[in-house]
């Protein structure tokens, strides 16, 4: 049987009320059938103002709770900040890291980034790293450069363990917010370039590496069946269509015909 999981990247929007009644309403709506399908799992990524009311609604849930960011830190004068042990003691099991909002428009290195997420491993919160290429790195050709500069940044010398603790997420800079989805075959050769890349990182030829691979870049209700029908593509991680409950459950139920 296949698994999928699909994540809600929520960004900066909804207000705490908003963000518990919608939950609410999602939970009514997929939990008994998340319930009886195992297989897939489901993760919303709120604001950090909202996790605790959030994961507090979700408590006997299926639905995982995620953050979208942290720091590698641990404890200090990091004003701003928040630590992947704070998340992980109020209830978060993901965090979202690298995603490309961050690297440009708050300036994260792939140093930063692996730093974070080697933080996150070592409190045992699964890191969501986002990976992608620019419109103008696709068109010249340079997508592949670009992602194994990427890769090899945050997977280089990590155990086998931790390899397959994360989750990738591919998100193509240029699909992201765009409603120009990369088509399902394009995505369906990223993904399995980078599965071959992360079985030459890791080293490990012998034993097929368990690694998720996400989608995310306009993802949405009427496209997610055919792009989840790729078997490299293991899930989606889903910013605007995460944000009504209609899409988002159809997007999960998709997912649920192709286990
Ligand atoms: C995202 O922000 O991670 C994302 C994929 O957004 P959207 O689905 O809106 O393109």
């Amino acid at each position: 049987m296949r698994e999928f999981l699909i994540a809600g990247n929520w960004k900066m929007n909804m207000l705490p009320t908003q963000a518990k009644m919608f939950v609410q309403e999602l939970s009514g709506t997929i939990d008994e059938t998340l319930h009886q399908n195992p297989t897939i799992r489901t993760v919303v990524c709120p604001p950090f103002t909202h996790l605790a009311g959030v994961i507090s609604e979700l408590t006997s849930s299926e639905i995982a709770v995620g953050a979208q960011n942290c720091y590698f830190k641990e404890t200090g004068a990091f004003t701003g900040e928040v630590a992947p042990s704070m998340l992980k003691a109020i209830g978060c099991s993901y965090c979202i890291l690298g995603h490309s909002e961050r690297r440009s428009i708050f300036g994260e290195t792939d140093e930063m980034i692996s730093q974070k997420v080697k933080a996150l491993l070592a409190v045992s919160v699964t890191p969501i790293f986002c990976i992608g290429e620019t419109l103008d790195e696709r068109e010249s050709g340079q997508t592949n450069v670009v992602l194994e500069k990427q890769i090899r940044a945050v997977f280089e010398g990590l155990t086998l363990e931790e390899v397959e603790s994360i989750v990738i997420a591919y998100e193509p800079v240029w699909a992201i917010g765009t409603g120009k989805s990369a088509t399902p075959e394009m995505a369906e050769e990223t993904h399995s370039f980078i599965r071959e890349l992360l079985h030459s990182v890791a080293n490990q030829f012998g034993h097929k590496l368990t690694t998720k691979i996400l989608y995310g870049g306009s993802m949405n209700a009427a496209n997610a069946y055919d792009l989840l029908s790729k078997p490299n593509i293991d899930g989606g991680l889903i910013g605007g269509a995460s944000l009504k409950v209609q899409d988002f459950t159809s997007i999960i139920t998709s997912a649920i015909s192709l286990q």
